[in-house]
């Protein structure tokens, strides 16, 4: 299972129709929106840090 990088639901990359290389890996989208998402500001979307480290940034719209 692959994870759309945008939306971060698991899509199955064998049935996956909308996919894009970035930087020599490849990633998958539920939808061409969240395709497009990507294409337009890939570094927002994998700036996550890897090794399981929490995210210190606030959310950009911040509590209700
Ligand atoms: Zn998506």
């Amino acid at each position: 299972m692959a994870v759309d990088p945008v939306c971060k639901m698991e899509i199955d990359e064998k049935t996956c129709k909308y996919k894009s290389e970035y930087k020599g890996k490849t990633y998958y989208f539920c939808a061409p929106g969240c395709q497009v998402d990507f294409e337009e500001d890939p570094e927002k979307y994998l700036s996550e840090p890897a090794g399981g480290e929490e995210r210190k940034e606030p959310p950009p719209y911040g509590p209700c």
